[in-house]
């Protein structure tokens, strides 16, 4: 078992929760994940999808433990 921690948000809750996470382009919170995999340093790479205007983001989150 890993847990998952946002870099922004070092105390934070598991990614699923992130908060202040927004599209840059409409400003709405519903992102959904495309895909997650391993970068490099021991961060898990995702890729989010905006549910209204389809504008992607990619957030770096570091593995803890
Ligand atoms: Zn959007």
């Amino acid at each position: 078992m890993t847990d998952l921690v946002a870099s922004a948000l070092p105390a934070a809750p598991p990614a699923e929760s992130q908060r202040g996470l927004e599209c840059r382009k409409c400003g709405c919170r519903d992102l959904r994940v495309v895909y997650t995999r391993s970068g490099r340093g021991g961060h898990i790479v995702r890729r989010r999808e905006c549910r209204h205007c389809g504008h992607r983001i990619v957030t770096w989150e570091k593995v803890i433990g």
